[in-house]
């Protein structure tokens, strides 16, 4: 197997360091790489620094078909993509497909938003003082971007960091996860297609010190980070000077309203238990707690243990399968004490429950106290925590009863309902009608409280990734 280069500059370049990448489900190896070398990393950063009039200097229809190329060639070699998605990550081969589809169009988005990418004029005559004059308002790159990447979507979060920073015109030096770093690196051989600046991108894989340092380097003014709570807050504490999108993680819950018919609870319980197991649980957003109205909580809850057993468990390359190994099996482990936790404090084990290796068992949870990991931490595995509550102003309490708030679905039929949860949940987003799941690429994103600062989705990175620069123009 060769070894798999990082990008320099846009050049590829191979140290010492080697880092295999494993599936965490059989061990078989996925790709080879290396850590960049310590000269390497510094010419990533001197050459994001040197290459920022280049970059901002780049006519959008330059940028725009740039990014074009990268959507169409993520297209091109989508399967292939997605195979490596599963190896290195585990993920099952029919989620990889969809992670390489959304990067496909979060490119696309980057293109088009390239090419609206624009600024406004502002009259400021209102003012008797500012008669005759008018300003010319633009948002320009703040400056370098370092993106930090988490393992659990290894291409498309990559995605949300170099399109935004090549739709606006910011370089960009993109550090991977070190469980997952091969897609970011096939996504660099296509980039190494397209005519940007040089200087303008790098992929590095680095251990996690030369990432803190990179944090600190006044090179990279804007720090761009999705990951856990503690990594996010950390980083924003060690470069306090700096512009830092945190996008962290969470406790997603959903609410299911009294309003909900059979079809409309069968429905409701095939996305809850799907999106509670999706991704083995590692999605930001994984549905996680589940607040059922008492009158529709039985008829919920027999649904959702049935849904999640006709999941299909098991080996992540085989296209039939739901629900994949976790990241290692040290993650496994920590999600099957958090379990036992639970049912030593009196949870009901409806399903699940069980380990082998890498794969914990999709769980289903009821009656478990408030107060213990799986409710009020984040589990980031195949875990869902079934509660039953008396009105939805308890339910939309509880939501908001979390150091987390990333996004919270509401199925419900009811539009005041629907408008009320929008007014009272304090998360990021809320969605109506499915779980807290849900996310389309271009929407913006993010979370508040502990989940995190700033947001994402390809415009919402554009702005903020950019500040306002005014030119006022007197005498006219
Ligand atoms: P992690 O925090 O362990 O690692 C994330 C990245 O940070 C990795 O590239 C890692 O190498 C790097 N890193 C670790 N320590 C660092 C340091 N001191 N300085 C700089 N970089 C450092 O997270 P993970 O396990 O890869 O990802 C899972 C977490 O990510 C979960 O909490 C999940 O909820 C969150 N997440 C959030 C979103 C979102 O959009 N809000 C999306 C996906 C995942």
């Amino acid at each position: 197997m060769t070894t798999t280069p990082y990008w320099i500059a846009g050049r590829p370049a191979t140290g010492t360091d080697v880092l295999e990448v494993r599936s965490p489900f059989d061990g078989a190896l996925a790709g080879r790489t290396t850590n960049a070398t310590a000269e390497d990393v510094e010419a990533a950063v001197s050459a994001a620094h040197d290459a920022r009039a280049a970059c901002a200097a780049t006519p959008a229809h330059v940028r725009a078909a740039a990014l074009d190329h990268v959507s169409h060639r993520l297209a091109e070699r989508a399967e292939e993509i997605a195979a490596l998605i599963t190896a290195e990550s585990g993920k099952p081969l029919k989620w990889a497909r969809s992670e390489a589809a959304r990067a496909v169009s979060t490119f696309r988005w980057g293109a088009e938003e390239a090419r609206r990418w624009s600024g406004t004029l502002q009259r400021l005559d209102t003012d008797p003082a500012a008669s005759g004059r008018m300003a010319l308002v633009r948002r320009a790159p703040r400056g370098p971007v370092l993106g930090i990447a988490p393992f659990n979507f290894p291409l498309n979060l990559v995605a949300h960091k170099v399109a935004p920073a090549i739709a606006v015109g910011a370089p960009i030096v993109l550090k991977p996860a070190p469980a997952t770093p091969l897609s970011a690196l096939l996504l660099g051989e296509i980039l190494a297609e397209t005519d940007l600046p040089a200087g303008s991108w790098s992929v590095l894989p680095v251990p996690n010190e030369v990432a803190a340092q990179l944090v600190r380097d006044p090179r990279l003014p804007v720090v761009s980070f999705t990951g856990s709570v503690p990594v996010g807050w950390s980083i924003r504490e060690s470069a306090p000077r700096k512009h830092v999108t945190l996008e962290l993680g969470g406790n997603a819950a959903a609410v299911v309203a009294p309003d909900q018919d059979d079809a409309a609870l069968d429905w409701a319980a095939t996305r809850i238990a799907t999106f509670a197991m999706y991704q083995a649980g590692q999605s930001c957003v994984s549905v996680q707690r589940v607040f059922a109205h008492r009158d529709i909580a039985a008829g919920l809850t027999d649904r959702v243990v049935e849904a999640v057993g006709k999941l299909v468990t098991g080996d992540p390359t085989d296209s039939a399968t739901d629900v994949g190994p976790l990241i290692d099996e040290q993650a496994a482990r920590r999600v099957e004490s958090w379990v036992d936790e639970a049912v030593a404090a009196g949870g009901r084990l409806l399903a699940g429950g069980t380990r082998d290796g890498a794969s914990y068992a999709p769980t289903v949870l009821a009656d478990v106290p408030a107060d213990v990991k799986v409710s009020c931490e984040e589990v980031f595995g195949p875990v869902v925590v079934l509660d039953t509550v008396d009105s939805l102003d308890e339910a939309f309490t509880r939501v908001n009863d979390s150091r987390f708030g990333l996004q919270a679905g509401v199925f419900t039929r009811d539009l005041q309902v629907a408008f009320r949860a929008a007014q009272v949940l304090d998360v990021g987003g809320v969605v109506i009608g499915d779980v807290p799941s849900f996310r389309a690429d271009q929407m913006p994103y993010g979370g508040v409280k502990d989940s995190g600062t700033g947001r994402e989705g390809v415009h919402a990175a554009m702005e903020d990734l950019t500040e306002e620069r005014v030119l006022v123009l007197t005498g006219i």
